[in-house]
């Protein structure tokens, strides 16, 4: 029986498999390596991934994304609190002030808890993973955030359980990396040797985590590790939004803040855009039509002025970075390299920054959306 790595990110998920003395990444039903982290009800039916995804827009009401952000936490949490501002479905506080999220399902509301989505979605990612390798699926590792609380960690757990899943081990994203890194490296020092010390930095959608690692051959040491839990993509992306919605307003006259369906394709297309700029420093275009009232609109912008905009995110990204290195106290020189990973270190400035911080040429010796899940699935070899 397959023991099963799965990195569930606030975004985008990916399974990995340890298979024929290698790691093979899963693909779904759509021949997809990712799979978006979304659940969404609708009428009698429910879905998760791509199909949920597609409904953020057409029904944002009843469709749950960045679960992750709520699970295993309290709905007083000014977390919580803070992270509820920018949620398109309800969310509810339970009898034992627990978080319930609110949809319409089979004609009655329905309220769940975050675990119960939780579980709902890796009962998707479990049911790919049956389908791609005809087998069945019990025994998995799961990775978290490395800032997540034991309560968090039970949490996934308890979903895993939820999901007919055996969680034999949560593990830090951070620590899954570098297990990956590790793992085929053949010039490791031998362990009496000096160790060789690597920066691991992870920008996903919702934070940044960074750690810094020792490896000698047959063993890995994690000297230290900072976060910031509120620092990723997502943020980027409402920058762009807010921009956009302030050209829209003026332009046109119209408030996408107004209407809910408006705000999220503008979301989408902040994202979208967002994405075109880390590869193009020309002005992009954004078209979109009947965005509201029927209007369609025209916007654009270019990588320098994104940068302007999201000034003081970018000013955030080398806390994290630099309170790594305090802790331990260790020279620049004695850096050997500077791995990294998640999608929001495509970002250009956000590359620059870490290179600065650290003096040193960035490496990408990992595949950088996947390499948390084949961590996942070494770690049961
Ligand atoms: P988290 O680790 O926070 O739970 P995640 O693992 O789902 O989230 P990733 O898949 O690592 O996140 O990264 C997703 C983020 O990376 C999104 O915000 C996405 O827009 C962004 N991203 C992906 N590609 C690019 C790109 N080329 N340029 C800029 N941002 C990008
Ligand atoms: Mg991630």
């Amino acid at each position: 029986m397959a023991v099963v790595g799965f990195d569930v990110g606030n975004l985008s998920s990916y399974i990995a498999v340890a298979k024929g003395g290698g790691i093979e990444t899963i693909a779904n039903e759509h021949s997809d390596r990712m799979t978006p982290s979304v659940v969404s009800f609708s009428g009698p039916q429910r879905s998760q991934g791509q199909e949920a995804k597609s409904q953020m827009v057409t029904n944002p009401k009843n469709t749950v994304s960045q679960f992750k952000r709520f699970i295993g936490r309290k709905y007083k949490d000014p977390a919580v609190q803070e992270e509820l501002k920018r949620t398109p479905y309800n969310v509810v506080e339970t009898e034992n002030g627990g978080i319930g999220m609110q949809v319409q399902y089979q004609n009655e509301q329905e309220v769940f808890s975050p675990e119960q989505v939780t579980a709902t979605f890796l009962t998707k990612l479990k049911t790919t993973t049956e389908t791609a390798l005809n087998t069945k699926v019990i025994d998995c590792v799961i990775s978290v955030p490395q800032y997540f609380t034991d309560t968090e960690r039970r949490a996934v757990c308890n979903s895993a359980y939820i999901a007919g899943l055996n969680c034999l081990r949560v593990m830090n994203d951070t620590t899954a990396v570098a297990l990956a890194y590790g793992i085929y490296k053949q010039d490791l020092p031998t362990p009496e040797e000096k160790p060789r010390n690597v920066v691991f930095v992870d920008m996903g959608h919702s934070s940044l985590q960074v750690a810094i690692c020792a490896f000698n051959k047959g063993k890995l040491k994690v000297l230290s590790t900072a976060s910031d839990r509120s620092l990723g993509g997502r943020d980027f992306d409402r920058v762009i939004f807010e921009q956009l919605a302030k050209d829209f307003l003026d332009k046109y006259k119209i408030d996408v803040n107004s209407k809910l369906r408006a705000r999220q394709r503008v979301l989408v297309e902040a994202e979208k855009l967002k994405k075109q700029m880390s590869a193009n420093a020309t002005r992009i275009p954004v078209n979109m039509e009947s965005v509201m009232d029927d209007k369609d609109v025209r916007s654009g912008m270019q990588r320098s002025e994104f940068e302007a905009l999201a000034a003081d995110l970018l000013k955030r990204v080398e806390v994290p970075l630099k309170a790594a290195l305090d802790q331990i106290k260790i020279k620049l020189e004695d850096i050997f390299s500077v791995e990294i990973i998640g999608g929001s270190t495509r970002i250009p400035a956000v590359k620059e920054i870490i290179k600065s911080v650290f003096k040193k040429e960035l490496s990408t010796t990992l595949n950088q959306d996947e390499a948390v899940s084949r961590g996942c699935a070494l770690q049961c070899a």
